[in-house]
């Protein structure tokens, strides 16, 4: 279902609990130093802290982004998962969308709403939900990669799920069964709503 997984909360470069966000993060490369715009990175939320940490997937993808910055001798770039090189009718569309896709996930990062949290961000491409009424009932919303709609899709799917720690490894077995419920299609600009009017408030 997924390519590519990050844990929610890992360690902030300070030692405090970090949560994931993004940044421009400075690259060596061979002609010089570079930057790449909207990393995802575990940081404590202080506004004191310079710290942060970089998830191995995207520390593994930064070297990746760094060899085709040196490749076309540029300084600057945007994080992404996919290299630009991958085939597509509309190569720039799809990478903004991308791009877009990551910091609208990521931004859900630690979310608490009245009726459940925020367990798993898979950036780009998914967020998973636990109800705090009952610990078994969980909640995805699954970006939709191949509708013919124009614009941004997401499924929204219950699913039942009773292992006492819920982790990514173990779901993505499972679900190959078809445990999942689909509730609905929504579009990007819909999300923050459809939260709401599911979960309650902030
Ligand atoms: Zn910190």
């Amino acid at each position: 279902m997924f390519d590519q997984t990050i844990d929610p909360i890992d360690s902030c470069g300070c030692g405090d609990t970090g949560y994931l966000t993004t940044r421009t993060v400075p690259i060596d490369l061979a002609h010089g130093v570079g930057r790449i715009d909207k990393v995802p990175v575990y940081h404590c939320r202080s506004t004191d802290c310079q710290e942060f940490t970089l998830p191995p997937l995207v520390s593994r993808r930064l070297e990746d982004i760094a060899e085709e910055m040196e490749k076309v001798q540029s300084t600057e770039a945007v994080y992404t998962w996919e290299s630009h090189q991958t085939q597509s009718p509309e190569p720039l569309q799809r990478t903004n969308d991308q791009i877009h896709l990551q910091a609208f996930t990521l931004q859900f990062g630690g979310r608490e709403y009245a009726d459940a949290h925020v367990v798993l961000i898979v950036p780009g491409q998914a967020i998973f939900f636990q109800s705090a009424l009952e610990d078994t009932e969980y909640y995805l919303l699954l970006y939709e990669a191949n509708t013919r709609i124009e614009g941004i899709w997401f499924s929204f799917l219950k699913f039942y799920y009773e292992e006492p720690e819920f982790t990514y490894e173990d779901f993505l077995e499972w679900s190959e069964d078809g445990h999942l419920k689909e509730l609905g299609r929504i579009p990007l600009d819909e999300v923050e709503d459809t939260l709401i009017g599911e979960f309650g408030e902030c």
